[in-house]
């Protein structure tokens, strides 16, 4: 997507600091931080929602949330995180690029859990509630795009390729 700036990072049109990265995720600092360290995830392909995503792309984007947040742990020995995507419009997304945030958490930093961001209890009971989820025409799984055939190649360890591909991004910058 030309005017996607998530597109524009993947393509190395914006410079990041990126914190981890794999085949086809990136892991950098947010431009915009709410606490030290907060990180966004995103695909180098581009989706919308993660609703518009395979099988395979979603195993590699939290693949790579799990390495980040291990990452910024070790660094910043914060005492826990948010992770988290805001998705659409009504759920606060500003960049139609998918993207999960990881948000380092402080002992005592005066924040509140995934349950401060909305108070809208339902007005009607559960059991209600749960038959209109049950009773909508079933969703049908989104079967993985089938990978390439591809010659085997000499396993390279997850290390050393990480550390290549990000020493390769910085050069860019
Ligand atoms: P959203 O509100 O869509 O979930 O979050 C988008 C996030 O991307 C925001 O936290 C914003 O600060 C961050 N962001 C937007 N543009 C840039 C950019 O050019 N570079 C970086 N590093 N972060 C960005
Ligand atoms: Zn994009």
């Amino acid at each position: 997507m030309d005017d996607c700036i998530f597109c524009k990072i993947a393509r190395r049109e914006i410079a990041v600091k990126a914190v981890g990265m794999n085949d086809s995720a990136i892991a950098f600092l947010d431009i915009n931080p709410v606490a030290p360290g907060h990180t966004v995830v995103i695909t180098k392909k581009h989706a919308a929602t993660l609703m518009d995503m395979n099988d395979a792309d979603i195993a590699s984007l939290f693949s790579l949330v799990r390495t980040a947040t291990r990452q910024i742990k070790a660094g910043l020995k914060c005492d826990g995180f948010n992770i988290g995507l805001n998705q659409e419009k009504a759920g606060g997304q500003a960049i139609p690029h998918v993207h999960v945030h990881v948000i380092p958490r402080f002992d005592g930093d005066g924040g509140g859990s995934m349950h401060s961001i909305v108070r809208n209890p339902p007005k009607e009971n559960i059991d209600a509630v749960y038959k209109k989820i049950k009773d909508a025409e079933p969703v049908k799984e989104q079967a993985p795009e089938p990978e390439p055939e591809q010659e085997a190649k000499p396993v390279e360890k997850e290390e050393d390729r990480t550390k290549k591909m990000l020493k390769d991004w910085e050069l860019d910058l």
